[in-house]
């Protein structure tokens, strides 16, 4: 028995060991952030280099590095240039993805700022961003080559302006570290931007399963100064000159709050290790946006329903969940392909359930699930409409913080979900 134990016990030790020595074979204990350019219209989709830079500090994952958890439209992967060894990979989605559904791109051409983090490499790697085509299908859009000595790789450090750590669980290597930036506060609003900050905090954790894993999960305030009190509301022909330059209407839609300059929102996420990126806007409107990988951004007003917000636009920004509600009359019919599974965990177009929730079904569960008294008590079904389509789109459950504010919490799949990228990035 003893001698088993000890087996076992060295046999871990191994495993551990070999994990640990793949993150500091290739990787050193900063980040290395890429920033590109997304051009094109509704068909083309095109990548151009801006920049590399290096940042201070890494706050990703440690383990799982080149394991991919196939969310988001697009993926970037990072090889070893001489061993062709793929030795990190992510997936992301962007603002870009959207506004090529919207009526501006059919007949206009446009750029995006997009950027993504990786553990800066000690040797000579190459980059590959790859656009989705399907379920399991990808297209490389942009593949180069660097050697992390380069001298124009640029060092300098970031906005210098004043952090605060909010919650500090752990060390950075087993936690969600969150990246909380002040948007439309003054330098004189900064006591107000903590205590913001603060609340955002709570309500995540006032949500199944951040309560849970609270003692993995840090948030820190990035205390970014604006010239101007408040938020952009072009709508009303305002324009605020604010930290990140966010603004509602983003593609015409009143409460679609977003902000196009994601390099600036990453020079300030820069100055603490991050998993996840938080925009926090210093207003009391309704509204809000939040992108897979890329960031959420949340009105901070202390009204009932913003405490929903905020953890809606995190599902989406921090575990890829895809909105359950729709319209009747289909509004964003251009965002899904039925004849696609799409990614989004929590949606199914039934062409590959077995890939989503199937397994967590009673044998007794129609599928589709019609909607009557006794099945809007399940807690897991297979209900038509979801992602902003009436028909051809399915939902996990009649309700759930990804489709309404009235809804208590996550449905157990988007839980599941958000539950599994926890454990991904801790352990
Ligand atoms: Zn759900």
């Amino acid at each position: 028995m003893r001698k088993v134990f000890t087996g076992i016990s060295l046999l871990l030790f191994f495993i551990i060991g070999i994990q640990a020595q793949n993150y500091s074979d290739y990787f050193t204990e900063k980040a290395c952030r890429i920033d590109f350019m997304f051009c094109g219209n509704d068909t083309i989709t095109t990548a151009f280099l801006n920049k590399i830079k290096q940042e201070p500090y890494w706050g990703g994952r440690r383990q799982h590095l080149s394991e991919f958890l196939n969310l988001g439209e697009y993926r970037f992967q990072v090889t070893d240039s001489l061993s062709e060894k793929l030795i990190y990979t992510d997936g992301f989605s962007t603002l870009y993805f959207e506004w090529q559904t919207s009526d501006e791109a059919k007949y206009l051409q446009k750029g995006f700022e997009q950027s993504v983090q990786f553990p800066y490499p000690k040797k000579a790697v190459k980059i590959s961003i790859e656009k989705r085509l399907g379920f399991d299908q990808w297209e490389p859009l942009l593949q180069f080559g660097f050697n992390p000595q380069d001298k124009l790789i640029r060092r300098n450090s970031s906005i210098n302006v004043p952090v605060k750590e909010i919650c500090k669980a752990t060390t950075p290597e087993h936690a969600v570290d969150i990246a909380v930036i002040a948007e439309g506060y003054t330098a004189a609003e900064r006591i107000k931007f903590y205590k913001d900050a603060q609340k955002l905090a709570e309500n995540l954790f006032t949500h199944e399963p951040f309560k849970t894993y609270k003692s993995r999960i840090n948030v820190y305030a990035i205390a970014a100064a604006s010239q101007e009190s408040g938020i952009s509301m072009p709508q009303d022909n305002v324009w605020k000159n604010t930290a990140v330059g966010s603004h509602y209407y983003t593609f015409y839609e009143p409460r679609y709050l977003t902000s196009p300059n994601v390099f600036t929102i990453r020079d300030y996420a820069s100055l603490v290790p991050y998993d996840a990126i938080y925009v926090l806007a210093n207003t009391s409107t309704y509204g809000g946006g939040g992108i897979y990988n890329f960031y959420a951004l949340a009105s901070a007003g202390s009204k009932q329903a913003q405490t929903e917000v905020v953890v809606h636009e995190f599902g989406h920004s921090f575990a890829g969940l895809g909105d359950e509600y729709f319209y009747d009359k289909d509004v964003l019919d251009d965002m899904y392909d039925i004849k696609e599974e799409p990614w989004e965990p929590n949606l199914t177009s039934l062409v590959h359930f077995e890939k989503k929730w199937k397994n967590m079904l009673d044998k007794d569960t129609l599928i589709p699930t019609p909607v009557n008294d006794e099945t809007k008590k399940l807690s897991v079904g297979v209900f038509e409409g979801g992602g902003y389509l009436s028909k051809g789109m399915y939902r996990p459950a009649y309700d759930c913080r990804m489709r309404t504010n009235e809804a208590p919490a996550f449905c157990p799949v988007c839980k599941k979900a958000v539950e599994r990228m926890i454990l991904f990035l801790t352990e």
